[in-house]
């Protein structure tokens, strides 16, 4: 099966946001800290992908024909980059066993999340299979949440029992929020989708309804990212990742958000995440374009890439 925009879009990560081609991939020392990924995503095992795999920005060619050689070459990108966890939900198919698959090739490593949607296209899944889900502790987060590929927020009612069962199972949630790909409302999964149901200002009725929620706000909420820091204000809840935008946003631009985001205060609050898709050598790049940024602290790097992560999704040292 080649893989189309459709497919693109079905993982519900918000692929492209840059066109052109981007600068600078400078080398950086592979790091000896330890790090945590908690965007990652995976397609079922026999999913045929496009071969081979371009990446968008780079043009580096990848000979990964499936999903099962994906989820390999993924694992390959980690152990390189010491990057020792990773959270990780399906963008495809039966979208909870392709996350718990990697959780079963790789115990340690993962812990799978709920990749839910909630459009006609995409419904969630029985709310039973998810409560049996976190009770067994097979799921461990209810994300990536794509309400706005649905053209739906987070408030709508359709989300509220899940978000119950979150708060209940003491399981943090993350939702897509910002921007999605050129095209996407054009495609039949997304005629509802709007670039404002991305506007993180739209989770604040579904934070007081359920005020014991975490939340990753994915993406950073960017280009809202006056929102986004007004949501990190009013709610010591909520975090950011840099999931998709550390790597396909040239890095200058990157930089400035990130820079924003820290500047601001928010350093313990911004969580390494990579949304590599299909792409494991986007793993690389975006822990390079944390490496890179001339205005963080050693400190403050640590925290990005693993002690922010650790206490949000309460993963021990
Ligand atoms: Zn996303």
């Amino acid at each position: 099966m080649a893989i189309g925009r459709r497919d693109l879009l079905k993982l519900g990560g918000a692929a492209v946001f840059a066109s052109g081609a981007s600068s600078a991939f400078a080398a950086a020392p592979a790091p000896s800290r330890r790090i945590i990924d908690v965007h990652m995503h995976a397609y079922p095992a026999a999913t045929a992908f496009e071969n081979p795999i371009v990446n968008p920005i780079t043009g580096a060619r990848s000979p990964i024909r499936n999903g099962a050689e994906h989820m390999e070459a993924c694992i390959a990108e980690m152990k390189r980059w010491n990057v020792v966890k990773g959270v990780v939900s399906g963008g495809d198919g039966d979208r909870l066993k392709a996350a718990t698959d990697w959780v079963d090739r790789d115990p340690t490593r993962f812990l799978a999340g709920a990749g839910v949607r909630g459009s006609d296209d995409t419904p969630l899944p029985p709310l039973d299979t998810l409560r049996k889900a976190f009770a067994d502790g097979r799921i461990k987060v209810l994300g990536e949440v794509t309400s706005q590929y649905a053209g739906l927020t987070l408030g709508d009612a359709k989300y509220d029992p899940y978000l119950a069962l979150a708060e209940a199972f003491d399981i943090p949630v993350a939702l897509h929020t910002g921007s999605m790909p050129g095209g996407t409302t054009f495609d039949p999964c997304c005629r509802t989708a709007r670039a404002r149901l991305g506007n993180p200002e739209y989770v604040e009725e579904a934070l007081n309804k359920h005020p014991k929620l975490r939340l990753n706000l994915m993406h950073a909420g960017w280009p809202y990212l006056q929102e986004t820091i007004s949501i990190l204000m009013v709610y010591p809840n909520v975090n950011v990742d840099t999931g998709a935008m550390a790597w396909l946003l040239p890095r200058p631009a990157f930089h400035d958000i990130l820079g924003q985001l820290v500047k601001a205060g928010f350093g313990k609050r911004v969580m390494f995440g990579s949304d590599h898709m299909f792409w494991p050598d986007a793993i690389g790049l975006s822990v390079q374009a944390i490496e890179t940024a001339p205005f963080l602290t050693e400190e403050q790097k640590q925290d990005i890439f693993f002690n922010n992560a650790a206490t949000f999704y309460k993963i021990a040292a």
